[in-house]
C-alpha cells in the first residue's frame, strides 16, 4: 500500500510526500482507514512505530473535509498526551503534516504561564494538543469548552495512567459533547485502560502491530 491509496486529502498527501514518506508503516496502514472512516479506534503500538502520523494524518484530512469554523473558546479536535515533551512533538508533527491545510493548532501544558494558552483557546482552534492536568484547569475555569469538540485522541494512554491522570482524563472526556470520535493509543492494555475504553469508546476497532 502507498499513502496515495489511503484516501487522505490532497494537502495532507503533499506534506507527507515532502517529508519523504512513501509507504505507510504497519500501524499507519491499519489506523488511517479506520480513523478516516470516523470509527472509534484502540491502537496498540509503541513509540517509534509511526503512530503519531497514524492519527494526525487522518485527523487533518477529516477536519479539512468537514470545513467548519473553529468554535471560540474551544477546539474541534483534542489530543491528550502524558508529557509536555510528547505534546510538543505531536504539535510539531501537526505543523509539519498540516502545513498546506490552513488548520489552526496549539499546545498547552503545565508549568508555564496560562495567558498565551487562554488567548489561543479564546480564538478557537481546529486542534488542541494538551496534557490532562493543565487542560482540566482550563475546563474548570471555563477557559476551555469541549462541548463542540467532535474528535478526541488519547496518546500513550498507559503512560497517562502511570502519571495519575486517569481521574482528569475521565472528567475531560465527560465534558466532551456527543456524538464524537474517540481514538486511543497505548503500548499496553492494563485493566484501567481497558475500562476507560469500555466506558468512553463506542464499538471501537482494535488495531495492533
Ligand atoms: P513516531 O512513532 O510517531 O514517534 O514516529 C517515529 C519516526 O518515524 C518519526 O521520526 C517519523 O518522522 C518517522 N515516520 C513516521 N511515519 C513514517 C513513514 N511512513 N515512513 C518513514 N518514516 C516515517
Amino acid at each position: 500500500t502507498k499513502f496515495t491509496e489511503l484516501g487522505l486529502a490532497e494537502p495532507v498527501l503533499r506534506a507527507v510526500s515532502e517529508e519523504g514518506y512513501d509507504t505507510p508503516t504497519p500501524i499507519q496502514g491499519k489506523s488511517i482507514p479506520a480513523v478516516l472512516n470516523g470509527q472509534d479506534v484502540v491502537g496498540i503500538a509503541q513509540t517509534g512505530t509511526g503512530k503519531t502520523a497514524a492519527f494526525v494524518l487522518p485527523l487533518l484530512s477529516r477536519l479539512l473535509e468537514e470545513n467548519k469554523q473553529a468554535p471560540g473558546r474551544s477546539c474541534r479536535a483534542l489530543i491528550m498526551a502524558p508529557t509536555r515533551e510528547l505534546a510538543s512533538q505531536i504539535d510539531a508533527s501537526i505543523a509539519a503534516y498540516g502545513r498546506y491545510t490552513g488548520l489552526t493548532h496549539a499546545v498547552i501544558f503545565g508549568g508555564v504561564k496560562a495567558g498565551g494558552q487562554i488567548r489561543a483557546l479564546a480564538r478557537g482552534l481546529d486542534i488542541l494538543v494538551a496534557t490532562p492536568g493543565r487542560l482540566l484547569d482550563h475546563v474548570d475555569s471555563g477557559k476551555a469548552r469541549l462541548d463542540l469538540t467532535s474528535t478526541v485522541i488519547l496518546d500513550e494512554a498507559d503512560q497517562m495512567l502511570d502519571l495519575g491522570f486517569m481521574p482528569a482524563i475521565r472528567r475531560i472526556l465527560s465534558a466532551v459533547g456527543k456524538p464524537r470520535q474517540t481514538v486511543m493509543y497505548s503500548a499496553t492494555m492494563p485493566p484501567p485502560i481497558r475500562k476507560l475504553a469500555d466506558d468512553f469508546l463506542s464499538r471501537p476497532v482494535t488495531v495492533s502491530v
